[in-house]
């Protein structure tokens, strides 16, 4: 398997060489040169998430070293569960947060240190992995390279706009990870990062690269989850699961939207998005406009112009098809909250604000008459997000083990103005 730019300019490269990349040099985003075409019989003998997501991935991995190490991979990066939640007869809880920093993005995060860990076995310079966060890629990717040596990874958040337990993660890894909290927005901490990885002067004395969810190495075991999920569906009930899912730069949706190409029993994407309205726009009819991103209580979809569109452009034939083919509805920070109590209500469940806008979606797919098996994904552990949630549901959030473990360590963050050459300075320390 080979893979090109969305925008056709560049070279194809193997996978490896992808993975590290990043951005293609033509500015497009890498995509796999076709969707391989995979159905049940496959997956016969695979009933885990390493199982699955190394079958899956197969054909992915053809012709590139890698694939030698895949189930390898799959093992050790996906090695915790991502369960169906049962809320009532025809709906579940998608949960992806049971990883190392109760996020999705652990999965992606730990599969891509996965790799890159083994494409450079005897390089004599570490890899500096440099991020910008809305809040919960940073601690994924610290907590996937802590202490790989070869490795540093520096992280750049939006000071005062991630939430408190989330500033505390971000900071409190040490040792070759090293935050930044930035006085400016998530759009300024990115547009920094971006100039870092343009700037080839840099690059030549230190060797860098991005974990951003443009990452190939992120993108591809995203698609595991609903792979698996919608097979022990399909066993379970003979039925597809239509999936609703919280969305920022559609890295996540993406993920789902492939798993479904390549034949998973998945039926209708929903795409919830927050205020931030760029998506619903388009979904309803209007242009693709990139504008600047609003804070809201779901920081981690905080996005202004999400970075995946490229990828999603890329699979229709026009825009139009592109639009008749998602539900998309923006929810906003009162709805979120409403919701949040609503669904504590009917279910039992305190769910985190991304998760919010999900179940808000699929309450309006209900109202206009859905009876349809579906799926919405928690995205992360709603104890990351104490400070919004225990003052409107009155009591106290359980924090889950591994997340309590990071609380407790010190935590520190060097304070730096939206400058590029504080940045520049930082990363040739
Ligand atoms: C990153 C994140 C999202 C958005 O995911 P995308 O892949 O950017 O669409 C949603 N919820 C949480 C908790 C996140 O951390």
């Amino acid at each position: 398997m080979h893979y090109l730019s969305t925008r056709r300019q560049a070279p194809m490269l193997a996978l490896g060489p992808a993975l590290i990349a990043g951005l293609a040099p033509d500015g497009g985003l890498y995509v796999p040169e076709r969707l391989p075409r995979l159905d049940l019989h496959d997956f016969a003998d695979c009933d885990s998430l390493p199982e699955v997501a190394a079958r899956l991935l197969h054909p992915f991995f053809l012709d590139d070293p890698l694939a030698a190490d895949l189930q390898a991979i799959c093992d050790e990066a996906l090695n915790f569960p991502t369960p169906m939640q049962s809320l009532n007869h025809n709906s579940w809880l998608l949960e992806l947060f049971h990883g190392p920093t109760a996020a999705f993005k652990d999965i992606g995060a730990r599969f891509l240190a996965a790799c890159l860990q083994r494409l450079r076995p005897d390089s004599d310079r570490p890899l500096t992995i440099v991020v910008a966060t809305s809040g919960d890629t940073g601690a994924a990717v610290a907590a996937a390279f802590h202490r790989r040596p070869g490795f540093r990874v520096v992280i750049l958040y939006p000071d005062g706009r991630v939430s408190p337990r989330q500033a505390h993660q971000l900071g409190c890894f040490g040792d070759n990870v090293r935050a930044l909290r930035v006085a400016g927005t998530f759009d300024d901490c990115q547009a920094l990062v971006k100039r870092a990885l343009n700037d080839e002067a840099l690059k030549r004395d230190v060797p860098l690269t991005s974990a951003n969810s443009i990452s190939l190495g992120r993108l591809l075991p995203q698609m595991s989850y609903y792979a698996l999920a919608a097979l022990q569906h399909w066993r379970e009930h003979r039925r597809t699961l239509d999936v609703v899912i919280p969305t920022g730069n559609l890295g996540n949706a993406l993920g789902c939207i492939f798993a479904r190409r390549i034949g998973m029993p998945i039926g209708s994407v929903s795409l919830a998005s927050n205020a931030n309205p760029v998506l619903p726009l388009f979904f309803h009819g209007e242009d693709f406009v990139p504008r600047a991103s609003i804070a809201t209580l779901a920081n981690a979809m905080d996005v202004g112009n999400p970075s995946n569109f490229e990828r999603l452009r890329w699979l229709y034939a026009d825009e139009d098809a592109l639009r008749a083919a998602f539900r998309s509805e923006s929810i906003d920070d009162a709805a979120i909250r409403t919701t949040l109590l609503q669904v504590l209500e009917q279910t039992g469940q305190v769910v985190c604000p991304h998760t919010a806008t999900g179940m808000h979606l699929l309450q309006t797919l209900r109202s206009e008459g859905s009876r349809e098996h579906t799926a919405v994904v928690a995205t992360a552990h709603p104890a990351k997000f104490d400070s919004v949630i225990e003052p409107l549901i009155g009591r106290e959030i359980p924090v889950p083990d591994t997340l309590g473990q990071l609380l407790q360590r010190p935590a520190n963050a060097e304070p730096i103005p939206a400058d590029y050459q504080m940045l520049e300075d930082r990363l040739r320390m």
